[in-house]
């Protein structure tokens, strides 16, 4: 074709041939916003800490930048002839995330004229197979810590040869408790390296890890991120990108919430929907009572198998399920392509959980629903959230679903919900919501 030539703008972010070629197979026409601030600093080398949320295209934004450094270093000497030198470091908080991130290291590598191996290490399942895939080396891992230490404590890997230290979610990598075992590793990394951090929030836990592992990093946000707050307050209000999304809060009594869901599901057809519950034996509990009803429903929490999450999580990406029942475990990092609707049957703890929940849809700029059951009980929660996230939502009654129970006062229970973390008042109350012979 004789078109005129025009650059096209992941070329003018400063990238290879190769890499666009893969991003076009991707469908990324326009890099998001996230790609196209992130980018071009850390072509340059530079330490970068990113505001992006997941869904905003961030594992694209720091995938496709590491992939040219590698490529660069590439030295064209067959490889086969030497281990391969573990170059770039991925740290995610969990396995989910990890598979989904090397899955798009591979898809964005696969034009590189120098094949990358990348290597995906999590806990949780036999140790053996991810030491014989780490045999010869691979130049990407992407791993949670806990694993990466000890296959490093066994020889498997060596992290001094790494250039690039990635941490995605570092918000949730902390969250989670990893501190201890990211200064254990990070003290295996060349002091010469570059970092690149993402992260949704930016609490004072990370700005302590950014302060230590970063060098005059440059900040980018989405430039259509709401006006962040100071790093000092960050707030979900500070999250980057976050896409259009729909919410709407239901006012239901407790004990009706099954029962409202399938109205929901069946009275607006939703075809796939990520329902939020408290507890593992709500998610089990939950779905049963929904598989009786004869819908496509399953659990999704920490007590399964990796093969079992990874079952669900592929039956509901294909539309074989229909309704995924979750805990928390599922906030964060999964990508489900396309999911319409995510429901809060149980709140969330904290605003900033609320946000990486309804996060899960509207992804990659689509429209996405968000719907938030509130009772009597759970309204002064509810308001603290809104309040949080500089947002209100207004409340809804659905016909036939109206609540009975008496609205408690303003004022948050006693002993409950002030703060990020539940008091055991605030767990036995959602407990026995979520297992009470009225669950639906
Ligand atoms: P992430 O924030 O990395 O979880 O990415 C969320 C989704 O956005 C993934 O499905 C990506 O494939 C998609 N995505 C990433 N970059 C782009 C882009 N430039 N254009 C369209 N979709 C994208």
């Amino acid at each position: 074709m004789n078109s005129p030539a025009t650059e096209s703008p992941f070329e003018a972010l400063g990238l290879s041939a190769a890499l666009q070629r893969a991003a076009a197979e991707q469908g990324y026409d326009q890099p998001t916003p996230i790609q196209a601030a992130a980018i071009p600093p850390a072509l340059r080398g530079a330490d970068v800490i990113g505001c992006a949320h997941t869904g905003s295209g961030k594992t694209a934004a720091f995938g496709l930048a590491l992939l040219q450094r590698l490529e660069r270093q590439a030295t064209g000497a067959p490889v086969r002839a030497t281990r391969r030198r573990t170059q770039a470091l991925v740290l995610v908080p969990t396995r989910e995330l990890a598979v989904q991130v090397g899955d798009t290291l591979r898809r964005l590598g696969r034009h590189l004229t120098q094949p990358l191996k990348v290597a995906v290490i999590f806990g949780g399942v036999a140790l053996n197979p991810q030491m014989l895939a780490l045999r010869g080396g691979a130049e990407v891992v992407v791993a949670t810590p806990g694993r990466l230490l000890d296959l490093a404590g066994r020889n498997a890997i060596t992290l001094d040869g790494v250039d690039v230290l990635v941490l995605d979610e570092a918000d949730r990598l902390l969250d989670e408790g990893f501190a201890d075992e990211l200064a254990r590793l990070t003290a295996l990394l060349p002091v010469r390296r570059q970092s690149l951090f993402f992260s949704a929030t930016f609490p004072p836990a990370v700005q302590d890890l950014a302060q230590a592992l970063l060098r005059e990093p440059v900040r980018v946000d989405a430039p259509d991120a709401p006006r962040a707050a100071a790093p000092e307050t960050a707030s979900p209000s500070a999250i980057a990108g976050v896409p259009a999304i729909d919410q709407r809060a239901v006012e239901v009594d407790a004990a009706q919430r099954t029962p409202l869901l399938r109205h929901l599901i069946e009275k607006a057809a939703w075809p796939r929907v990520l329902v939020f519950v408290a507890t593992r034996y709500a998610s089990e509990h939950v779905a049963e009572k929904l598989r009786r009803a004869g819908l496509a429903a399953a659990a999704f929490h920490g007590d399964l198998s990796q093969g079992a999450r990874q079952r669900v999580l592929a039956e509901l990406n294909s539309g074989k399920l229909r309704i995924m029942l979750a805990t928390d475990m599922a906030a964060r990092g999964l990508h489900i392509p396309g999911l319409p609707v995510v429901v809060n049957y149980d709140l969330p703890r904290s605003a900033v959980d609320y946000t990486h929940r309804i996060g899960r849809t509207a992804r990659a700029g689509a429209a996405g629903l968000a719907v938030s059951f509130v009772s009597a009980a759970t309204e002064a929660h509810f308001r603290l959230i809104e309040k949080r996230q500089g947002q209100r939502v207004p409340r809804e009654r659905i016909a036939g679903f109206q609540p009975r129970e008496l609205a408690v006062p303003a004022s948050p229970p006693e002993g409950g919900i002030k703060g990020r973390r539940k008091s055991r008042k605030d767990k036995l109350r959602e407990a026995a919501a979520a297992g009470g012979p009225s669950t639906g």
